[in-house]
């Protein structure tokens, strides 16, 4: 069995879905999990949509091109891709838009990560009808799953835990091989029959699940990039791609920032050897990268990592006494209370300093809180840059022009927090 995903971007427009098709005939789907995400930038409209909902601006849902960006978006996209306006897609289009309807109608509850994932996972369920109707219609025959059957998780909404086990038999029982199995990333169900999603991008780590609980042969993720490359295009020139990289590279990579592949991806595949794949889908024959056990990093060369929005605080005593563990220990209470992301700790006699990413508007309650014990200074805007495999000059190029805050230096990675 081999999983393959392809993300937002691969299926952002109609030509993305066709050329879906194709690759699926150049590669082959024989035994195969296609796992695909919520299309283009659907999910960011789905969380305006939730926004809206909470604010409880009836008239906003209604008339907000929030929703009609979204609806807009799908209907249009399935008039492109069908000819035949009565085939049964319009009316599943349609049906999951009911639903989502009566969601937002009936819902009392004010819980936003509970009302995010109940509102957000419709993306990933018209993305996955659309294009398994579509493949089906084009002779590639498949089976749709709901992925929310089989992936069980806690209801920590937003950040659901995957209950394992229970994820492994059903997986088991639901998927048989020799088809070609059609479902979705990122969300999820819990043991109540409500919706989870897994975090933010979260749909590589679904392939991996499912790889992991499937013991699959290998698991090929298809982006608009040839592979890992040693740095973001969008961010670094001349860039170059990674033949092979190890589990461990790749969750530093991934840990640090380098958001072609989820972090939370890795873990599953290493635990059962499962070699990772990352490749173009415009150029699917091409290698890509190989993530498996074995050599670091081929080609050995620095790697750039870079992360935005980055906030640096400084805690100490109001009275100038040292900064313990039983402070530090109190600090990442707080710290992980507010789910704010720590990049980078450094302490010194009196003062604790973190780089932190505040992911879920967190940050204010936090200062708020610590306000009441510690003298806190902060600055936010701030942007963090590890190198891996780094040398003099490749600091050099980092720190030109910028205002440094920190640095650390390991034996493998340097990390700078700057100021552009
Ligand atoms: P998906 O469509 O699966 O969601 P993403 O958009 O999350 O894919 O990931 C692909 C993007 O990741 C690329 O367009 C690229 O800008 C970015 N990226 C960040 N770091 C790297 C890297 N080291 N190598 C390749 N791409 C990278
Ligand atoms: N659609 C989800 C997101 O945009 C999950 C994913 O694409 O991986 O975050
Ligand atoms: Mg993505």
């Amino acid at each position: 069995m081999k999983v393959y995903k392809f993300g937002g971007t691969s299926v952002k427009d109609a030509s993305g879905v066709r050329n879906l098709k194709k690759v699926l005939q150049t590669i082959g789907y024989n035994d195969t999990v296609l796992v695909i995400s919520a299309m283009g930038k659907m999910t960011n409209a789905f969380e305006r949509l939730v926004a809206a909902h909470l604010l409880n601006d009836k008239e906003g849902i209604e008339e907000a091109i929030q929703y009609k960006e979204i609806e807009g978006f799908h209907l249009n996209m399935i008039k492109t891709l069908f000819d035949n306006g009565d085939h049964p897609i319009f009316e599943k289009v349609e049906d999951l838009f009911d639903d989502l309807n009566g969601f937002l109608f009936d819902n009392n509850s004010s819980d936003y990560d509970y009302v995010y994932d109940q509102i957000v996972s419709y993306a990933e369920l018209l993305s996955t009808k659309i294009c398994s109707a579509y493949l089906s219609e084009n002779g590639i025959k498949n089976k749709w799953l709901d992925i929310r059957k089989c992936i069980k998780t806690d209801d920590h909404f937003r950040q659901a835990n995957v209950d394992w086990k229970l994820t492994s038999r059903l997986l088991k029982r639901k998927i048989k091989s020799s088809a070609l199995t059609i479902t979705q990333g990122f969300i999820a169900g819990d043991n109540y029959g409500k919706t989870t999603t897994l975090g933010r991008e979260g749909s590589d780590y679904s392939a991996a699940i499912i790889a992991y609980c499937l013991e699959a042969e290998d698991v090929t993720v298809f982006k608009d990039v040839a592979g890992v490359l040693n740095g973001d295009p969008r961010e670094f020139k001349n860039t170059v791609l990674l033949h092979q990289i190890s589990y461990k590279e790749a969750v530093e990579l991934a840990f640090f920032g380098a958001s072609v592949i989820h972090p939370k991806t890795l873990q599953p595949l290493q635990k059962k050897k499962i070699p990772l794949r990352v490749k173009s889908f415009v150029n699917p024959l091409e290698k890509g990268t190989l993530v498996v056990n074995g050599v670091d990093i081929e080609p050995k060369i620095p790697c750039f990592i870079l992360k935005k929005d980055q906030i640096l605080i400084s805690i100490s005593d109001k009275d100038f006494h040292f900064i313990m563990e039983d402070d530090i220990s109190e600090i990442f209470d707080y710290l992980h209370q507010y789910s704010l992301k720590v990049n980078l700790i450094q302490n010194s006699a009196i003062s604790f300093t973190v780089c932190v990413e505040d992911i879920f508007n967190n940050f204010n309650d936090l200062v708020k809180d610590l306000n009441d014990r510690y003298k806190v200074l902060y600055n936010k805007n701030l942007t963090l840059y590890t190198i891996r495999h780094f040398t003099d000059e490749t600091i050099k190029k980092i720190e030109k022009g910028k205002k440094v805050f920190i640095k650390q230096l390991s034996r493998e990675t340097a990390q700078i927090v700057v100021q552009n």
